[in-house]
């Protein structure tokens, strides 16, 4: 099995992510979260806006509708170029993106920006000749209205950032901002994507999460900007535990670059040595609000109170995935280890393979799990309920009482959980419990008064 076998096997095993409409045979590219994913996606996009807003006082947030004007997509682009260039095969009529049967690494990686790539003229899954390659609109559409023959088709949003550029003059107006500043939005955006896959990395039901920075328009102040946004976004993956070894940025060459781009990069995810787009740096000039400006005839330049001087502000962008980070971290976080009794204390845990989920405790969707050593020992239960409920009010706890403690460990490992917490009957005289630390194993006997202040510890 490849890490992406995996990590779909365990996600459903455990509940983080199921297929989409599984009992009606599914629906290519969507995907629902179960209990713990929502968990932990939830967290890291709570981990994104702490760090994009909370902490900052350049940044405000914002969360525009899906469905917005059809004339935002004519202005942005998007119905005229935002497309993929398909290809069918003749025998078997499979479909498949042009950069999926491309030559080089980086066409098959940035399909959007290949026009007159050389390609092999055979089918990927049976050899059969293909057909020449075209435009495929990436757009979903939808309808709004009740009478027919009157609706009005329009889009769900193929990306967020659209939302945040048209609010420029309101967020303006309606707050204290001044350049340079920036917009967050996490939210929900979709694409018919032609060939969704690879688990949840393709989907056509996604949700993103992104910073629009204004800056002056001037090329050296910008690229700082530039910079510096590249930097962060690449230690708030480093924070949150991802391994730096499983990071790097990839430099879109200038001349595939979009005709209005100054400068991008992505930040790429090794996935067992395939480098995947997690997120991507952009400088988007002013297309964005000149566009908007031209289409909406409305003015969408900026007075610089301290220069005197009106102008377009430059846009550097951070658009990254949720799915993608979420799929990326629980990649990197997966970990299939041999476990032999010298390492283990207790003969709760035999040797074995044990496969484990070394999530950043900001992320794991349960902090600690709570466990009475036996299910039928009524004063074991009660004290353990009264820890249970006690933590439950400062974090995200779980319970359970099923099987021995070495299948609860064993559960927990899976789910992500740091710490394991058993009440046993000395518990009952000492006023103690077994804490067991889900990567290194150990057990340590903590008193039941002091188990907030260590979670609150190790969630720091
Ligand atoms: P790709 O080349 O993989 O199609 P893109 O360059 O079109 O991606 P952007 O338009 O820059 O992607 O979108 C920003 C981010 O949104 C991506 O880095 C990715 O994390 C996420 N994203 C884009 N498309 C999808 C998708 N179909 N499913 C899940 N996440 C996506």
């Amino acid at each position: 099995m490849n890490i992406f076998e995996k990590i779909t096997a365990l996600a459903k095993r455990r509940g983080f992510i199921y297929p989409g409409s599984e009992i009606y045979g599914g629906l290519a590219g969507t995907w629902d979260y179960g209990p713990l994913g929502v968990e932990l996606k939830r967290n890291i996009k709570n981990e994104f806006w702490r760090s994009m807003v909370q902490m900052r006082d350049d940044v405000v947030g914002i969360d525009a509708a899906i469905i917005m004007n059809p004339k935002v997509w004519e202005a942005s682009g998007h119905l005229a170029s935002f497309s993929d260039p398909l290809v069918e095969c003749k025998k078997c009529h499979k479909r498949f993106r042009l950069d999926e049967i491309a030559n080089s690494k980086f066409e098959a990686s940035h399909s959007k920006q290949i026009q007159n790539t050389d390609i092999t003229k055979c089918c990927p899954e049976c050899g059969g000749e293909i057909t020449e390659p075209k435009q495929f609109n990436l757009m979903v559409e939808t309808y709004l209205g009740v009478v027919e023959g009157e609706k009005t088709k329009t889009y769900l949003r193929g990306e967020i950032t659209q939302g945040v550029h048209v609010n420029f003059k309101n967020v303006i107006s309606s707050t204290r901002v001044k350049i340079p500043f920036g917009v967050a939005q996490i939210g929900k955006a979709f694409r018919n994507e032609i060939t969704p896959g690879e688990f949840t990395f393709r989907s056509r039901e996604f949700e993103q999460m992104e910073l629009q920075f204004y800056t002056k328009p001037e090329e050296k102040e910008s690229m700082q900007w530039f910079e510096y946004w590249k930097e962060e976004r690449r230690k708030w993956y480093l924070s949150l535990g991802m391994r730096e070894e499983n990071l790097r940025f990839f430099e879109h060459p200038k001349e595939k670059l979009a005709h209005y781009a100054r400068a991008a990069f992505d930040v790429e995810y090794n996935a067992e040595g395939d480098w995947k787009e997690m997120e991507g740096i952009h400088h988007r000039g002013d297309w964005d609000l000149k566009q908007h400006q031209t289409f909406s005839k409305q003015d969408l330049s900026y007075f610089d109170e301290e220069k005197k001087e009106r102008y377009f502000p430059w846009i550097i962008e951070t658009s990254g995935g949720v799915d993608r980070a979420t799929l990326f971290f629980l990649m990197d976080a997966y970990r299939e280890e041999l476990i032999t009794n010298n390492k283990q204390p207790t003969t709760e845990e035999k040797e074995e393979t044990r496969i484990v989920l070394k999530l950043h405790p900001k992320l794991a969707p349960y902090k600690a799990a709570v466990f009475p050593l036996l299910a039928n020992k009524p004063q074991l239960v009660d004290l353990a309920k009264s820890i249970y409920s006690d933590l439950k009010k400062e974090f995200s706890v779980t319970w359970d009482e099923r099987g021995n403690i070495g299948k609860r460990y064993r559960a927990q490992d899976e789910a992500g959980t740091p710490f394991c917490i058993t009440i046993d009957f000395e518990s009952l005289e000492s006023k103690d419990v077994t804490v067991r630390d889900r990567d290194t194993m150990e057990q340590v006997r903590i008193p039941i008064d002091a188990l907030q202040d260590f979670l609150e510890s190790k969630l720091k």
